[in-house]
């Protein structure tokens, strides 16, 4: 059985200091794992070396880690400081510091985990002695779009923020993890990242967060940016940023989570034919302030659907339709036309996932359905 340890929050020493094993004696089990792992992948472990005098002089790098396949061992999970003393060399690119915010699968994240992380990482770039360069969260794959966006949006600094984590477990055969990980830290200490904000980097490719999206259950390939592409990608040694993420104001965050205990429910409910207009009425009653359709094509519903949905409406539900389609747009629409104002709210290129956060941060702002409209055409 796996150990979740959710709550267990750690300092961890920077890489190489006072470490003196690669792995700990209550850790040895999941060493053998990881050992395994690295060699059947072709790394070798981070020698145990205690901390350089020079390594002082490096920029830091603070990693949180959250769980997720990049942890996974058979049979139990490995810690955010196991998992950095898989990388060998990286004591010459930065000093980390880790701090293991949960130890869970990602579904198992929760909102109050997001308000938590993006204050934590506020918190981190504000300080005053030794902030980091940059911010690495590992995480598990399945909804780490969502966590990416989710930042992006929410906090202060453009500073790099980059998840990451693995399709394939730290003892697999071709375990990518350590690979993810180390060109993490290339890319959160890169001059040119100073600005890159929150993105996720996977399988070579560094990410935006607001487009990066899982396409695939198992492939190291799994993730793509959709109608965006990467910003840049990782060569063996280093990486190359190719492109930069579009301007936004560094210090002010697009949402404010001050004051905020928790975010506005709101439900995704797909479309399928034959779908009633149960769940729309579900969701209403269970409190949703918004709606987010999973439409077929460019934002239809089967014409129950449609029915409920002008009843939430009338009921101040605010409703966006996203698209099940995976890629394209549903027209974020001008409020006109028949329904008059606030009529169709399209979530423009978002997935509906994504359409979800952007809704959720949208109500602690404003219900207003011409506000709403403003914040999908220009977030
Ligand atoms: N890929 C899964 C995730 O997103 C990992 C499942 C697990 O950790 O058990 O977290």
């Amino acid at each position: 059985m796996r150990a979740d340890r959710p709550g267990r929050v750690v300092e961890g020493p920077g890489l190489g200091s006072r470490v003196s094993s690669p792995f700990s004696s209550q850790a040895f089990s999941k060493g053998l794992f990881l050992l395994l792992g690295l060699l059947l992948a072709g790394a070798a472990p981070a020698p145990a070396t205690a901390v350089q005098a020079d390594t002082l002089d490096l920029p830091r790098v603070h990693v949180m880690a959250t769980g997720g396949t990049i942890s996974n061992t058979e049979g139990d999970r490995l810690t955010g400081e196991e998992l950095i003393r898989s990388l060998p060399g990286v004591d010459t690119v930065a000093r980390l510091t880790v701090e293991q915010i949960s130890n869970v699968a990602s579904g198992a994240i929760s909102l109050e985990q997001w308000l938590q992380m993006a204050r934590r990482i506020d918190d981190l770039f504000s300080e005053s002695e030794d902030p980091p360069a940059g911010v690495i969260l590992t995480h598990g794959t399945d909804t780490m779009e969502e966590t990416a966006y989710f930042l992006d949006l929410t906090l202060a600094q453009c500073r790099p923020v980059i998840v990451t984590g693995a399709m394939r477990t730290a003892s697999m055969l071709g375990a990518d993890g350590p690979a993810n990980l180390m060109n993490s830290v290339r890319l959160a200490v890169h001059p040119e990242a100073r600005e890159v904000g929150a993105v996720v980097l996977m399988n070579d490719e560094i990410l935006p967060g607001r487009e990066a999206a899982k396409v695939h259950t198992s492939r190291t390939n799994a993730f793509v940016a959709h109608g965006a592409g990467p910003l840049g990608v990782a060569d063996p040694d280093s990486v190359v940023l190719e492109r930069s993420p579009p301007p936004r104001t560094c210090g002010t965050p697009a949402f404010d989570l001050s004051g905020l205990e928790s975010l506005p429910r709101v439900e995704v409910i797909h479309v399928h034919l034959g779908a009633d207009g149960a769940l729309v009425r579900a969701a209403v009653e269970a409190g949703a302030q918004g709606i987010v359709m999973a439409s077929v094509g460019r934002g239809g519903s089967t014409p129950a659907q449609s029915e409920a949905l002008q009843q939430a409406r009338a009921a101040g539900v605010a409703v966006v339709r996203s698209s099940r389609t995976g890629a394209g747009r549903v027209p974020v629409g001008s409020g006109g036309g028949e329904g008059g104002p606030g009529a169709l709210l399209g979530a423009g290129d978002l997935t509906p996932q994504k359409a979800r956060i952007l809704l959720m941060l949208a109500l602690t702002r404003t219900e207003d359905p011409d506000e709403l409209r403003q914040i999908f055409r220009t977030h």
